[in-house]
């Protein structure tokens, strides 16, 4: 072939989690032969007259504990359940799916932080939370308005199960270290991790190496309603949507704390940690470079950065973990779940995820003006 015909393909593998990605930028340009017309998400609801969720008060079911209510988000129950024994819904108070601020955001993971407790305290015997928000039908959405939905289960949903699996696995092959730490630093190498701070609550955020699905953004928090997670959040979906043109998107939430907010504090190390005592840090810290856990980041190669402030090594730390994707082209009436991500659990990565922080870095940035 001539030189200007060749194509780089990069490969990427997790060798704790197999999770695997398959980059090649020329794909980006391949023909698509099946056409839409569609430019935009389509509301089919007359710009929310005709919305199920706009009515929620007379439109939607409340569970069995009535419902959680806060200025910009409101629960409900599952009209058409598969999650045993409970399985509810939260609503953004607003119809655009792809408009929402960091308070609106703030108000919607918050009411679902009550459910989880309100469902926990009513099925005692149900120990699996799992948060799912579809945005768009792409992304297997059946309401045009932002809505997410909760299920507490008796069994865990495969991915968590295999999480808390891989992450036992890892610990046992690989004493002294935790998948979770690793996953951070492996990151952090080639800096694609970033620290966000808000007081003494943290949240780490990874631009995923080997992506689930397109622009994947991998958030390891404290609970739903830690600041430092939901000021990760925003800026990693607004990034999405306001600086990479996403719209539609996955966004599932993996170890959620069920105990007190005490206790997931506890989990994400800043109890032990005696963070609450260091001075205030910054809000925002690069964490581009490596450095021992806790200490500042030496200078290396890559540049260095600010220290990671990973939770020590000896305290078994069990992060939430939000797992954000674009869901494609709404244009292209081609899935973009085929073969190789069905049966073969690879996928294609389509952005640069050095692209992906950098948009980041913009709305982080933004966030702290
Ligand atoms: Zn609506």
């Amino acid at each position: 072939m001539e030189p200007d015909n060749a194509q780089l393909v990069v490969s990427i593998t997790n060798k704790a989690t197999l999770e695997q990605a398959w980059y090649n930028e020329a794909r980006t340009h391949k023909p698509q032969t099946f056409k839409a017309d569609a430019t935009a998400l389509v509301d089919p609801t007359d710009g929310g007259r005709k919305c199920d969720f706009c009515n929620w008060r007379t439109l939607t079911a409340e569970d069995a504990w009535g419902r959680f209510e806060r200025r910009h988000a409101v629960t409900g129950s599952n009209l058409f359940k598969y999650g045993e024994p409970a399985h509810g819904l939260v609503l953004f108070k607003h119809h655009d799916p792809l408009a929402f601020s960091r308070e609106q955001l703030d108000d919607f993971l918050g009411v679902s932080a009550d459910w989880f407790a309100a469902a926990a305290a009513a099925h005692p015997d149900a120990a699996h939370p799992f948060f799912i928000w579809n945005c768009g039908p792409r992304a297997g959405a059946s309401q045009f308005h932002g809505h997410g939905q909760l299920m507490l289960t008796t069994l865990a949903v495969p991915a968590q199960a295999r999480l808390t699996q891989q992450a036992e696995q890892h610990a046992l092959a690989h004493p002294g270290t935790s998948l979770y730490h690793d996953l951070v630093h492996s990151h952090a190498a080639v800096g694609l991790a970033r620290l966000v701070v808000r007081g003494a609550d943290r949240c780490w955020l990874l631009a995923h190496l080997a992506p689930q699905k397109d622009m994947e953004v991998v958030l390891l928090g404290s609970a739903l309603t830690s600041p430092a997670f939901v000021a990760a959040l925003h800026a990693s979906l607004r990034a999405l949507v306001d600086g990479l043109g996403v719209q539609t998107f996955n966004c599932g939430i993996l170890n959620v704390p069920l105990g007190t907010q005490a206790a997931a504090e506890a989990a994400n190390g800043l109890v032990a940690n005696g963070f609450s005592e260091l001075e205030a840090a910054p809000a925002l810290e690069a964490a581009g470079g490596l450095g021992p856990d806790r200490e500042p980041a030496q200078q290396g190669s890559d540049g260095g950065g600010a220290g990671l402030e990973l939770p020590p090594l000896d305290l078994s730390w069990r992060p939430m973990m939000a797992r954000v994707v674009s869901r494609g082209k709404i244009t292209s009436p081609a899935s973009d779940f085929g073969c190789l991500e069905v049966i073969g659990h690879a996928s294609i990565g389509h952005t640069d995820p050095f692209l992906l922080i950098r948009m980041i870095d913009e709305q982080l940035g933004a966030a702290e003006v």
